[in-house]
């Protein structure tokens, strides 16, 4: 157990209430929270704006880091995947994708995961625990300060992405939490507006999402366009059935702001779910319900032990032109950090990659 409060992981508000609670002045708060995360600092020793009594003090009763680094692997194509430790001993990985205009962070919202997607090596962890607020945050404060250095002001236009490991929508406070402290233009300020979670489609937690005003965008892990195929691939779907997910994600279209989309992540499985007609009947569900979400394809990423080999390029581009001749926007995922194990399905803790792709 963490016996002392983690502060990356309280609002401003919270740090004033704590800061009280010390019986120091409130602007005490204001220069803890940039410390924290405008700063990116990793002790409080590193505040030389605070006395150093006031140092001591908080360092009897709080930390502002909790992760520690396991190890960091580079990808060919500039992808770094993170390996970090809780506290406590479990795993939690992020990546940091290196884009031409903008970089994007990949964060997990979960040790571990509690779906059984077959196609998806975290799912192999099982659910080790949710994370917490501070714990999301401080991933992206680790990429950020590995990617640019500590206290360098994070380039406009960081993306982050709730696609790491877990099912977001499974630990749903803690991380709207964390994006609306990393939204705080006082310290992260990386608005909800650059923020995408994805969900294997927790149908609730959808609704839930469609209501809150600074929301993230919302991207939705289909798979298949048939009940019994997304079954077989994704057992959540038992719970909550393409009817009430599609209905759910319809719901949501209404609270979309002019100019923004939602997405369908669909992942290409040779031979299960990447015919034309698969293609076809993708194409029909989504246009029956009228919905103007693009889809997203994601070549599956090699993920040993797993049965499943990526779509060739030829059948991937096949099933896209088909979405796009029914008026599906459609578009292909290029794989970032294969080689790493850092792309999309290959976050399973491992230390070392085993094969060679
Ligand atoms: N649990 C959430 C967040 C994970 S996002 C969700 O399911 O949406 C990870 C994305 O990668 C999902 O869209 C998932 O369908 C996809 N994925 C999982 N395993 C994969 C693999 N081996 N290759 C390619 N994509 C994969």
């Amino acid at each position: 157990m963490l016996n002392r409060l983690n502060l990356t992981g309280l609002t401003p508000e919270e740090l004033f209430e704590f800061i009280e609670s010390l019986g120091e002045p409130a602007y005490r708060a204001r220069q803890i929270f940039a410390g924290v995360h405008q700063r990116r600092l990793r002790s409080f020793a590193e505040m030389t704006d605070l006395p150093r009594e006031l140092r001591a003090k908080l360092s009897e009763q709080a930390v502002i880091s909790t992760l520690t680094l396991e190890s960091r692997y580079v990808s060919t194509d500039g992808t770094r995947r993170y390996l970090f430790k809780t506290h406590d001993s479990f795993p939690v990985e992020t990546v940091f994708i290196p884009e031409e205009k903008r970089d994007t962070i990949c964060f997990s919202s979960q040790s571990g995961c509690p779906l059984q997607c077959t196609f998806c090596l975290t799912a192999q962890l099982g659910l080790l625990r949710n994370l917490t607020a501070g714990e999301i945050v401080e991933q992206i404060i680790m990429a950020l300060n590995d990617a640019y250095g500590v206290s360098i002001k994070t380039p406009r236009g960081t993306n982050l992405v709730g696609m790491g490991a877990g099912e977001p929508f499974l630990n749903f406070e803690e991380l709207m939490k964390a994006i609306r402290i990393m939204a705080e233009p006082a310290g992260l300020h990386i608005v909800s507006n650059r923020v995408t979670v994805s969900t294997a489609g927790v149908v609730p937690r959808i609704r839930e999402l469609a209501t809150i005003p600074d929301r993230p965008h919302l991207a939705v892990s289909l798979a298949a366009p048939t009940d019994d195929l997304r079954t077989e691939l994704m057992p959540i779907n038992k719970k909550w059935p393409l009817a009430e997910l599609i209905s759910a994600c319809k719901d949501f279209e209404k609270s979309l702001k002019p100019g923004e989309r939602f997405t369908f992540e669909y992942v290409m499985l040779a031979g299960v779910n990447d015919s034309d007609e698969h293609a076809r009947r993708l194409a029909k569900l989504l246009n029956h319900h009228a919905l103007r979400a693009k889809v997203n394809l994601i070549p599956h990423n090699p993920a040993e032990p797993l049965p499943y080999q990526p779509s060739t390029p030829g059948q991937v581009e096949s099933f896209r032109e088909i979405l796009e001749a029914k008026g599906v926007h459609a578009f292909v995922r290029r794989p970032r950090g294969r080689d790493i194990l850092a792309a999309c399905g290959q976050l399973a803790a491992r230390s070392a990659p085993e094969t060679s792709w």
